[in-house]
Protein backbone atom coordinates (compact mmCIF):
# COMPACT_ATOMS: atom_id res chain seq x y z
CA UNK A 1 0.00 0.00 0.00
CA UNK A 2 1.06 3.32 -0.84
CA UNK A 3 -0.35 6.79 0.31
CA UNK A 4 0.61 9.47 -1.18
CA UNK A 5 0.73 12.95 1.55
CA UNK A 6 0.37 16.30 0.38
CA UNK A 7 3.20 17.92 1.25
CA UNK A 8 3.08 21.57 0.35
CA UNK A 9 2.74 23.23 4.33
CA UNK A 10 1.08 22.18 7.06
CA UNK A 11 1.04 19.14 9.46
CA UNK A 12 2.29 16.24 6.62
CA UNK A 13 5.21 14.88 8.53
CA UNK A 14 3.17 13.75 11.68
CA UNK A 15 0.64 11.81 9.09
CA UNK A 16 3.46 10.06 7.65
CA UNK A 17 4.99 9.15 10.59
CA UNK A 18 1.69 7.47 11.70
CA UNK A 19 1.02 5.66 8.21
CA UNK A 20 4.80 3.94 8.85
CA UNK A 21 3.44 2.86 12.50
CA UNK A 22 0.65 0.99 9.88
CA UNK A 23 3.35 -0.34 7.80
CA UNK A 24 2.03 1.71 4.93
CA UNK A 25 4.80 3.35 2.15
CA UNK A 26 4.30 6.72 1.97
CA UNK A 27 5.83 9.37 -0.24
CA UNK A 28 5.34 13.22 -0.41
CA UNK A 29 3.19 15.10 -2.97
CA UNK A 30 5.63 18.29 -3.37
CA UNK A 31 5.45 19.26 -7.24
CA UNK A 32 2.57 17.84 -10.42
CA UNK A 33 5.38 15.05 -11.34
CA UNK A 34 4.96 13.62 -8.29
CA UNK A 35 1.40 12.27 -9.23
CA UNK A 36 2.94 10.03 -11.56
CA UNK A 37 3.74 7.81 -8.92
CA UNK A 38 1.27 4.94 -7.98
CA UNK A 39 -0.93 5.96 -5.38
CA UNK A 40 -3.61 3.76 -3.40
CA UNK A 41 -4.83 6.51 -1.16
CA UNK A 42 -4.29 10.28 -0.30
CA UNK A 43 -4.11 12.51 2.64
CA UNK A 44 -4.62 16.59 3.00
CA UNK A 45 -2.82 17.55 5.94
CA UNK A 46 -4.04 20.44 8.33
CA UNK A 47 -2.72 23.94 8.09
CA UNK A 48 -3.68 27.04 5.94
CA UNK A 49 -6.56 26.28 4.05
CA UNK A 50 -5.79 29.09 1.28
CA UNK A 51 -2.39 28.91 1.83
CA UNK A 52 -2.44 25.27 0.38
CA UNK A 53 -5.43 25.95 -2.03
CA UNK A 54 -3.23 28.50 -3.61
CA UNK A 55 -0.22 26.23 -3.78
CA UNK A 56 -2.07 23.32 -5.39
CA UNK A 57 -3.14 25.60 -8.13
CA UNK A 58 -0.10 27.80 -8.64
CA UNK A 59 2.13 24.36 -8.58
CA UNK A 60 -0.37 23.17 -11.47
CA UNK A 61 -1.07 20.18 -9.32
CA UNK A 62 -5.24 20.79 -8.21
CA UNK A 63 -6.44 19.49 -11.69
CA UNK A 64 -4.65 16.19 -11.76
CA UNK A 65 -4.91 15.48 -8.26
CA UNK A 66 -9.12 16.49 -8.75
CA UNK A 67 -9.29 14.01 -10.98
CA UNK A 68 -8.32 11.02 -9.15
CA UNK A 69 -9.93 11.87 -5.67
CA UNK A 70 -13.21 12.47 -8.49
CA UNK A 71 -12.35 9.03 -10.21
CA UNK A 72 -12.48 7.48 -6.34
CA UNK A 73 -8.94 7.75 -4.85
CA UNK A 74 -9.55 6.96 -1.23
CA UNK A 75 -8.37 10.74 0.45
CA UNK A 76 -8.33 11.72 3.86
CA UNK A 77 -8.28 15.34 4.94
CA UNK A 78 -7.97 16.72 8.55
CA UNK A 79 -8.39 20.25 9.55
CA UNK A 80 -7.90 22.44 6.32
CA UNK A 81 -7.67 19.09 4.32
CA UNK A 82 -11.12 18.96 5.23
CA UNK A 83 -11.84 22.34 3.92
CA UNK A 84 -10.14 21.71 0.75
CA UNK A 85 -12.59 18.70 0.43
CA UNK A 86 -15.56 20.28 1.28
CA UNK A 87 -18.26 21.10 -1.27
CA UNK A 88 -18.87 24.38 0.39
CA UNK A 89 -17.03 26.34 2.75
CA UNK A 90 -20.01 29.07 4.74
CA UNK A 91 -19.84 32.18 4.12
CA UNK A 92 -17.82 31.97 0.80
CA UNK A 93 -18.04 31.48 -2.85
CA UNK A 94 -14.50 29.54 -2.96
CA UNK A 95 -14.34 25.73 -2.87
CA UNK A 96 -11.51 23.36 -3.70
CA UNK A 97 -12.21 19.86 -4.69
CA UNK A 98 -15.61 19.91 -3.34
CA UNK A 99 -15.39 16.29 -2.86
CA UNK A 100 -17.84 15.42 -0.17
CA UNK A 101 -21.43 16.98 0.17
CA UNK A 102 -20.57 19.19 3.37
CA UNK A 103 -20.79 22.83 4.48
CA UNK A 104 -17.83 23.64 6.79
CA UNK A 105 -17.64 26.36 8.41
CA UNK A 106 -13.79 27.71 8.94
CA UNK A 107 -12.48 28.92 12.10
CA UNK A 108 -15.34 27.94 13.92
CA UNK A 109 -15.05 27.76 17.36
CA UNK A 110 -13.68 31.01 17.70
CA UNK A 111 -10.42 32.72 19.56
CA UNK A 112 -11.05 31.47 23.22
CA UNK A 113 -11.71 27.99 21.47
CA UNK A 114 -9.62 27.98 19.02
CA UNK A 115 -7.62 24.87 20.30
CA UNK A 116 -8.70 22.24 22.51
CA UNK A 117 -8.21 18.36 23.07
CA UNK A 118 -11.14 16.02 23.74
CA UNK A 119 -12.47 12.29 23.70
CA UNK A 120 -15.24 11.05 21.88
CA UNK A 121 -17.10 8.52 20.00
CA UNK A 122 -16.02 7.91 16.25
CA UNK A 123 -17.98 5.52 14.65
CA UNK A 124 -16.23 1.82 14.12
CA UNK A 125 -13.50 3.05 15.60
CA UNK A 126 -14.67 3.67 19.89
CA UNK A 127 -13.15 6.43 21.98
CA UNK A 128 -10.63 8.32 20.08
CA UNK A 129 -8.65 11.28 21.41
CA UNK A 130 -9.06 14.34 19.70
CA UNK A 131 -6.92 17.45 19.34
CA UNK A 132 -8.71 20.62 17.73
CA UNK A 133 -6.53 23.93 16.38
CA UNK A 134 -8.48 26.47 14.97
CA UNK A 135 -10.68 23.69 13.71
CA UNK A 136 -13.57 23.98 11.62
CA UNK A 137 -16.46 22.01 12.24
CA UNK A 138 -19.13 20.49 9.66
CA UNK A 139 -22.21 22.69 9.39
CA UNK A 140 -24.48 20.86 7.24
CA UNK A 141 -24.05 16.94 5.53
CA UNK A 142 -25.55 16.10 2.31
CA UNK A 143 -27.93 12.68 1.73
CA UNK A 144 -25.37 10.55 0.88
CA UNK A 145 -22.83 11.46 3.81
CA UNK A 146 -22.60 9.65 7.09
CA UNK A 147 -21.74 11.27 10.35
CA UNK A 148 -18.84 9.95 12.25
CA UNK A 149 -18.59 11.91 15.28
CA UNK A 150 -20.31 14.48 16.73
CA UNK A 151 -18.90 16.37 19.71
CA UNK A 152 -20.80 18.97 21.69
CA UNK A 153 -23.87 18.97 19.33
CA UNK A 154 -21.06 19.61 16.25
CA UNK A 155 -20.21 17.46 13.71
CA UNK A 156 -16.36 16.51 13.37
CA UNK A 157 -15.91 13.40 11.40
CA UNK A 158 -17.68 12.26 8.30
CA UNK A 159 -17.60 10.21 5.42
CA UNK A 160 -19.18 10.08 1.81
CA UNK A 161 -17.72 7.22 -0.87
CA UNK A 162 -14.02 7.31 -1.27
CA UNK A 163 -13.26 10.46 0.88
CA UNK A 164 -12.85 10.72 4.98
CA UNK A 165 -12.59 13.83 6.61
CA UNK A 166 -12.09 14.89 10.33
CA UNK A 167 -12.28 18.52 12.00
CA UNK A 168 -9.32 17.53 14.74
CA UNK A 169 -6.04 15.95 13.88
CA UNK A 170 -5.84 11.85 14.89
CA UNK A 171 -2.25 12.49 13.52
CA UNK A 172 -0.61 14.70 16.64
CA UNK A 173 -2.12 12.35 19.35
CA UNK A 174 0.13 8.48 19.64
CA UNK A 175 -3.40 7.49 18.82
CA UNK A 176 -3.28 5.39 14.75
CA UNK A 177 -6.63 3.86 15.11
CA UNK A 178 -8.20 6.63 13.18
CA UNK A 179 -5.79 6.73 9.80
CA UNK A 180 -6.03 2.79 10.48
CA UNK A 181 -9.57 3.06 9.73
CA UNK A 182 -8.66 5.18 6.76
CA UNK A 183 -6.46 2.05 5.24
CA UNK A 184 -8.72 -0.67 6.08
CA UNK A 185 -11.91 0.26 5.16
CA UNK A 186 -11.31 3.20 2.37
CA UNK A 187 -8.48 1.31 0.41
CA UNK A 188 -7.80 -2.38 1.28
CA UNK A 189 -11.99 -2.00 0.37
CA UNK A 190 -11.51 -0.44 -3.05
CA UNK A 191 -8.15 -3.10 -3.80
CA UNK A 192 -5.53 -2.43 -5.48
CA UNK A 193 -4.69 0.40 -8.55
N1 LIG B 1 -7.92 27.40 10.37
C1 LIG B 1 -7.27 26.67 9.33
C2 LIG B 1 -7.89 26.95 7.96
O1 LIG B 1 -8.90 27.56 7.89
C3 LIG B 1 -7.29 25.20 9.59
C4 LIG B 1 -6.50 24.91 10.82
C5 LIG B 1 -5.79 23.60 10.80
O2 LIG B 1 -5.66 22.92 9.77
N2 LIG B 1 -5.26 23.25 11.93
O3 LIG B 1 -7.35 26.55 6.99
Amino acid sequence: MRIGVLALQGGFAEHIRHLQTLGASTFEIRKKSDLQQPMDGLIIPGGESTTIGKLLKDLSIYDDLKKKVDSGLPVFGTCAGMILLAREIAGTETAYFGAIDIVVKRNAYGRQLGSFFTEAEMTEIGVVPMTFIRAPYIESTGAGVEVLSVVDGRIVAAREKNVLVTSFHPELTEDNRVHRYFTERFINQSGER
